[in-house]
């Protein structure tokens, strides 16, 4: 998972579990497959899909599943409160179901005597809600089916055995579709596919609409690397060849890395909508993404998000073929291990934005500026004085899901970007053990690359990870990986200082880090309208008894403004005199003073002279 919003923090604060599901004898045949038809055509005027499966049964007690667990949003995210108009019928009799009281995605039923399949049929609501793949079904020209949302299966075999056979029917003949799930055969708006995996198929979302393109970035042979495009109006999706240009390096960049593959064929699945609200979900041979309207043709749009791609396409290598053997499922209703995502995520984190800069949709002299800017953000955070990073990951199943507000004392899913900065310093330790000779590229090429195969699946453990490192470089990377990973560390990884460069402070704004950002100064964070976003604990602002839930409505007597603020905290720089705020909580309102006198503060990393300039080796591209 992309954590977008995580960018959207940074940019606000700079600016069942089943325990072991019951795995009952064998289904009848696991070549026999659960017929699973999706009814889209209703998507486009009343936001719903309409689900009928023909599950081959044996008479008897049984439980079916709605899956809960959701492979790579890491947590119990199955939309269950969508699920309506429930009825399962065998021999064309109705089946009664009794949902179970302490496990309400399992739905006990008895089969009737002589019967050899039963019908399910549901409607799935398109009442979107929250966060991730929960918040998108469906515009007017546009769908995104997230298959395990739009079926149930029974509780017997593994989601690795249980066969699936998928339709769809389409909305219209003008809609277009794509997906990883093969074979593709289209007669009318009715679309069937090859027999798969039901791991595979919830593994294949599918996008379709009606402004679609589709260009075929890269080739090896039989082999294709394709961009799909869906938008809410033609322009969207009219993408400059620049632009598109800079995608298929993405893949040849990434190749070049790994040195293998492990997929047959690549689509990226992006829509760019303002109806649709954005998405980073990785699979084997997809991905399922989601940006405003303008991602693709406004540059400044597109630099600002342009690691979301290739975070993304990082994920087919680490999260789906290498995958921590804690969130590897047999089924969509036990409980993970998030532990690993430091790994998975933060190791995805550091090569969705190096490989950002490799592809050049971002340039490579702004790489410092980002890096100081995550710095930054982490040593600033008084939460991590409670917290391990470890923690945050271990967290995961509802840090994903935590309010905003006070995030920098609670934390949040600090293992993408901070982990990006443990992964830096992996690289730096590599280098430095190796005279330069290697990379932590050279690591991950040995570990996630090998021969090229298809979606398949190796796990790892924390000790593998510490093996493999060591195999590259002897080092003491259990101890590093305590001390950075499951320890309470005081300041994040520092992977730059020894590659030439020290973090400073200034007055000065930069690429990463904008004017209005007042956390380095005040350790306040306030929207454009005024609204307190979070207060760092022991800061100017918290001293001032500052909180969140409350809204600055003037500065020093005047209406508020960001850059009156910006202003104010500038003219009561060296000065004694206090900056005065007109705070507005619900119907109340109260004065308050900051006694803050250093003037505005941003962090950059500067060169430290006679030393080897490491940093900027990591953003150069291999193509
Ligand atoms: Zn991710």
């Amino acid at each position: 998972m992309n954590f977008c919003a995580f960018a959207a923090r940074i940019a606000f604060v700079a600016a069942f579990s089943l325990g072991a599901l019951a795995i009952a004898a064998p289904r009848a045949s696991a070549a026999e497959p659960i017929s699973l038809l999706i009814d889209c055509s209703k998507i486009p005027t009343q936001n719903i899909a309409i689900t009928r499966e023909t599950i081959p049964v044996k008479p008897g007690a049984m439980t079916l599943y709605y899956p809960e667990w959701i492979p790579g949003e890491h947590a119990a995210v199955g939309p269950i409160f969508n699920v309506a108009a429930l009825v399962i019928k065998a021999n064309g009799q109705t089946i009664p179901w009794r949902r179970e009281a302490t496990n309400m995605f399992a739905f006990d039923l008895t089969v009737p005597a002589g019967a050899t399949s039963m019908e399910v049929d549901f409607t799935y609501l398109g009442a979107t809600t929250g966060r991730y793949s929960s918040a998108r079904l469906g515009s007017s020209n546009m769908y995104v089916i997230t298959w395990n949302q739009n079926l149930f299966y029974p509780s017997t075999g593994t989601i690795q055995d249980t066969i699936i056979k998928p339709t769809m029917i389409l909305p219209g003949s003008n809609w277009q579709f794509a997906t990883a799930v093969t074979g593709a055969k289209r007669a009318g708006n009715t679309v069937t596919w090859d027999d798969t995996s039901l791991e595979h198929l919830i593994d294949s979302p599918l996008d379709a609409g009606i402004n679609f393109h589709r260009w075929d970035i890269w080739s090896d042979g039989a082999a294709h690397a394709y961009l799909n495009v869906i938008g809410d109006q033609p322009q969207d999706v009219d993408v400059s060849s620049d632009v598109v240009g800079h995608y298929g390096k993405l893949v040849r960049e990434m190749i070049a890395m790994y040195g293998a593959r492990h997929w047959r064929n690549y689509n990226f699945l992006l829509t760019v909508s303002d109806v649709i609200p954005g998405e980073g979900i990785e699979h084997h041979e997809s991905s399922d993404d989601g940006g405003r309207a303008d991602y693709l043709t406004n540059p400044v749009a597109l630099e600002r998000g342009a690691d979301l791609l290739s975070h993304e396409f990082n994920h087919s290598w680490d999260g789906k073929y290498r995958m921590p053997a804690g969130l590897y499922p047999s089924n969509l209703n036990t409980a993970y291990d998030d532990y690993l995502l430091w790994v998975y995520e933060g190791m995805t984190q550091y090569y969705g934005d190096v490989m950002s800069f490799r592809d050049g949709l971002r340039e490579q002299k702004y790489f410092p500026d980002h890096i100081a800017a995550i710095y930054a953000h982490y040593d600033n955070q008084p939460g991590r004085l409670w917290r391990s990073l470890g923690d945050t990951a271990t967290s995961g199943p509802f840090l994903y899901y935590a309010p905003f507000g006070y995030g920098l004392e609670r934390r949040g899913v600090d293992f993408y970007a901070e982990g990006e900065l443990l992964w830096l310093k992996v690289d730096s330790i590599i280098r430095d053990k190796t005279n330069d000779k290697m990379s932590l590229d050279d690591f991950s090429r040995a570990f996630f690359g090998g021969q090229n195969t298809g979606p398949d699946v190796v796990t790892y453990t924390r000790a593998d990870v510490v093996a493999g490192l060591n195999k590259l470089v002897p080092y003491d990377w259990d101890g590093f990986f305590t001390k950075w990973v499951d320890d309470i560390a005081v300041h994040p990884p520092d992977g730059f200082s020894d590659e030439g460069y020290k973090l400073v402070y200034t007055d000065q704004p930069s690429h990463d880090v904008p004017r209005n950002n007042f956390v380095y100064s005040l350790g306040l964070a306030v929207g454009q309208d005024g609204t307190i976003g979070d207060v760092a604990f022991g800061s100017p602002a918290f001293k001032a008894d500052l909180g969140i839930n409350q809204k600055i409505v003037a500065v020093n007597g005047r209406e508020f403004s960001p850059d009156l603020l910006y202003q104010a905290v500038k003219n009561a720089k060296g000065t004694t005199q206090p900056i005065t705020l007109l705070v507005e909580r619900t119907l109340d309102y109260r004065t308050v003073t900051i006694d803050y006198h250093g003037g505005p503060r941003y962090p950059h990393l500067v060169r430290q002279d006679g030393m080897p300039d490491r940093l900027m080796e990591v953003p150069k591209p291999r193509t």
